[in-house]
């Protein structure tokens, strides 16, 4: 019954990584994957998240099942971050959490959410966006549209977005990424967010804000400032939550899916179906990475620890932004990718095409994907002049 199977091409990342890997030459630059990286190269786990591991060892007391909602101390604690602790939506109790396997798991949750309980939703997607958006919403069987966000020089095109949101049909669903936009690092200002607001408020627009980066931009409260304002105007938005990049527990798959409703009545409503649609999926999730936020969480010592981690982390990234822009200016290309400093999270739109990006890996060993999308925390003190000095020669 296999014969009749075709292979597929593997994911073009995955792909770039083993051609990464096979190149010999000593100066190579990964500029291509999609985690976080330190100054010596490495995605390093956080002390604090070593730390509350030691204390789990010791402290862990079973290993059963925690349920399709997960663990509520993680619940607890995840809404209180996305929100603020003395947030209205959390003081009217109007947002349920569904602890969820990563962002991804969230994702599908929604997803599957979407398609069981608000059919014949179409759901619209940032043009670019995250590949994945486009395989879990489709594997759910949702029907995709997209909207605009860069334009033909690769700058973020916020009029143009704002025009095609204001045609979408009452009742669709719109993904906005809430900060550090994967994969072009263009986020909306606190203007535009409000502009958006006015939109999804007037025509009635289901907003599915995902929240893979908090703390990776700003802070954590500043990166949450879409998120706030969406969930405190409007009675009902969707948030799709990981802990993957600012705990540093990719592999942990921790994230959280965040159903926000009129009342505490329509919440719980909704949260009876979630509990269903995560049973089906995967019955329960994994227990390690939420007991890990959730530890980092209880202990006033782990959370100083982790929370300078994480600016840590954020400031390298921001500086290795300037940094790249100040390396292109002897070249006289400072203005040309000044979009660069200004972007936030790990990915840049750098505005390079798809022959330049060829001609980099090609001829300079560096490695980003086609769309000219580099992971900044690729970049570090011994690399940034090479790179600069290649993107120099094949920009002119
Ligand atoms: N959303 C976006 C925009 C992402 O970039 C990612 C991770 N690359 C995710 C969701 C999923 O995160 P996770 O690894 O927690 O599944």
């Amino acid at each position: 019954m296999f014969d009749a199977i075709e292979r597929v091409p593997g994911d073009a990342i995955l792909g770039l990584i083993q051609q990464f890997k096979d190149d010999p030459n000593p100066k190579k630059v990964d500029l291509g994957v999609g985690v976080y990286r330190d100054e010596d190269g490495i995605t390093p786990i956080m002390r604090a998240v070593k730390a509350a591991e030691k204390k789990l060892i010791a402290d862990e007391a079973t290993k059963a099942y925690i349920g399709s909602h997960g663990d509520p101390a993680y619940g607890e604690h995840v809404l209180k971050m996305v929100f603020g602790a003395d947030s209205p939506v959390l003081a009217d109790n109007r947002a349920s959490a569904t602890q969820s396997p990563g962002g991804t798991g969230a994702l599908r949750l929604a997803a599957d959410f979407i398609a069981s309980q608000l059919p014949g939703k179409s759901i619209w997607l940032s043009d670019p966006t995250w590949p994945n958006h486009l395989g879990v919403f489709s594997a759910a069987g949702l029907d995709i549209q997209r909207y605009p966000y860069v334009d033909e020089h690769n700058q973020l095109d916020f009029e143009g977005m704002a025009a095609a949101l204001k045609t979408i049909p009452k009742g669709d669903i719109v993904v906005l990424h809430a900060c550090c936009h994967n994969p072009t690092g263009f986020d909306l200002s606190a203007e535009q967010w409000q502009a958006v607001l006015e939109i999804v408020t007037e025509r009635e627009l289901l907003p599915l804000v995902d929240f893979a980066y908090q703390g990776f931009g700003n802070g954590i409260d500043e990166d949450a400032y879409g998120a706030r304002l969406l969930a405190e105007n409007l009675g009902e938005v969707l948030i799709t939550q990981s802990c993957s990049k600012n705990f540093g527990i990719y592999r942990e798959r921790t994230g959280c899916f965040i159903a926000v409703a009129a009342d505490t009545e329509a919440m719980e409503d909704v949260r009876s179906q979630l509990a269903i649609t995560a049973r089906e999926n995967y019955s329960n999730p994994p227990a390690h990475g939420s007991a890990i936020v959730a530890t980092i969480f209880n202990d006033a010592e782990l959370y100083a620890m982790w929370h300078d981690e994480l600016a840590e982390m954020r400031g390298r990234i921001n500086e290795l932004r300037q940094k790249f822009v100040q390396g292109l200016e002897p070249h006289g290309l400072a203005e040309r990718f000044a979009h660069v400093a200004q972007q936030r999270g790990m990915f840049s739109y750098t505005g390079l095409s798809k022959d330049q990006v060829e001609t980099l890996r090609d001829e300079h060993s560096i490695y980003m994907v086609g769309s000219g999308r580099a992971n900044v925390a690729g970049l570090n003190d011994a690399n940034m002049e090479y790179v600069c000095n290649a993107i120099a020669s094949v920009v002119k």
